[in-house]
């Protein structure tokens, strides 16, 4: 048997250090508990950064994946598998938009979608190639060239320019920001539905109608990166869906796959057309296994059903958040939907995350001084007492 500290040196002695990683060693988890290699018990707050809607060790998910391993794992996109039109068609439903493209991450799901809003204005302006999209300060939408380009954080971007060209940084939830860079050239405005890692920030009404209106207006396509907020988090099984607005195109991964990792990025009647043979491929993308793990995801979602749990959940998890705010002057706002919720400190939050870690309880923070609560999306009420009782004890001993 290990401890926590042999498996930490084993390692960091062969992986580069891009993370400053918590200092646990995670062996096995079992529904909202998570276990280490010397059988500390956590419970489970984070889901692996808004991954595993229905937690660990969840029976007829590991035997829907247990039977496509048996069957075939992957085959490549010359073919085609039963699993992955499922699921191609589950998600045409699920987003109430019609053409489906699987990638195997989040960050591949938005380069795709970059690379299909080009298409689309290419085809448009006859030819020409120099289209701006606009994206949000404060966003993010992964690491890879592309995605870095439009996740608006200087720090993430300073070392690695140059990036892709043309990309234009607006404020969210500032209609007027974003109207005045628009131009002739512009082919697409990015935006989380809720800003995750910028800290749990949820578009206004207003925002974002005004930008669905403006797109319309100038034939631009309006993307929404629901990699984090969507599938079923916001208490719907798209955030969108709370506005009455439908995205040109969304992208879909985190709980996709509930670990498997499976992205996608789907597109309205709008884009589906612009993407042709030739332009955009993956070996694995959709593959059997990842494609079956999302089938699964789809399955236990209605067999759980999952969106009450969110909806009722996530109204008292709102309420205790908001009582702790009352208690503690440090807590300035608490703010999110169903179960994608932060409350924001006056001071960095990294102190009180890993107290909370040392007392059996994951949260993670989203920019340094807000706390974010993701949890698996079929926690209890009784869930939300223990987290509120660990962090409440945490939040006294800081205070003192
Ligand atoms: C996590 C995340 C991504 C990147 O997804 P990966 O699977 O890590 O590549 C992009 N956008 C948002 C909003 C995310 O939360």
């Amino acid at each position: 048997m290990s401890t926590n500290q042999q498996v930490i040196d084993y390692a960091e002695q062969a992986i580069i250090h891009t993370y400053n990683r918590f200092p646990v060693a995670l062996d096995h988890g079992d529904g909202v508990y998570l276990y280490d290699v010397e059988g500390k018990k956590y419970l489970d707050f984070a889901a692996g950064i808004a991954v595993c809607a229905f937690g660990y060790n969840v029976p007829e998910f590991n035997q829907a994946l247990k039977d496509q391993i048996d069957k075939m794992i992957h085959v490549s996109n010359l073919y085609y598998t039963e699993p992955m039109a499922k699921a191609a068609n589950r998600l045409v439903e699920a987003t109430g938009l019609k053409k489906v493209f699987f990638t195997n991450s989040g960050t591949e799901a938005i380069e795709g979608a970059l690379k299909l809003a080009r298409k689309y204005a290419y085809t448009r302006d006859n030819s020409s190639t120099d289209h701006e999209i606009i994206a949000m300060h404060h966003s993010f939408h992964g690491r890879s060239m592309g995605a870095l380009s439009v996740t608006g954080n200087d720090h993430y971007q300073e070392a690695f320019r140059p990036l892709i060209d043309k990309i234009v940084f607006a404020e969210f939830n500032n209609l007027e920001d974003v109207k005045s860079k628009v131009n002739d050239k512009t082919c697409a405005i990015l935006l989380e539905t809720i800003q995750g890692e910028g800290g749990i920030y949820p578009a206004s009404e207003e925002f974002i109608k005004g930008i669905r209106a403006l797109c319309d207006e100038k034939d631009i396509l309006l993307i929404l990166d629901e990699i984090q907020c969507g599938m079923g988090r916001s208490g719907k099984m798209f955030a969108y869906e709370h506005f009455g607005i439908k995205p040109d195109i969304v992208t879909v991964a985190k709980a996709l796959g509930c670990g498997v990792p499976v992205g996608a990025f789907v597109a309205g009647e709008k884009a589906e057309k612009s993407l042709v043979p030739g332009d955009h491929g993956s070996t694995y993308g959709g593959n059997p296994l990842a494609t079956a793990a999302a089938n699964a995801v789809f399955d236990l979602f209605e067999k759980k059903n999952i969106l009450e749990n969110v909806n009722r959940v996530g109204a008292y998890l709102e309420q205790q958040l908001l009582a702790l705010k009352e208690k503690y002057s440090f807590i300035i706002d608490a703010r999110g939907m169903g179960l994608i919720r932060g409350i924001e400190f006056t001071c960095p939050v990294g102190e009180i995350v890993s107290k909370c870690i040392a007392n059996g309880l994951l949260v993670i923070s989203a920019e340094a001084n807000t706390i974010r609560f993701v949890p698996p999306l079929v926690i209890t009420e009784e869930n939300v007492d223990e987290m509120i009782s660990i962090l409440d004890g945490v939040l006294a001993q800081v205070q003192a």
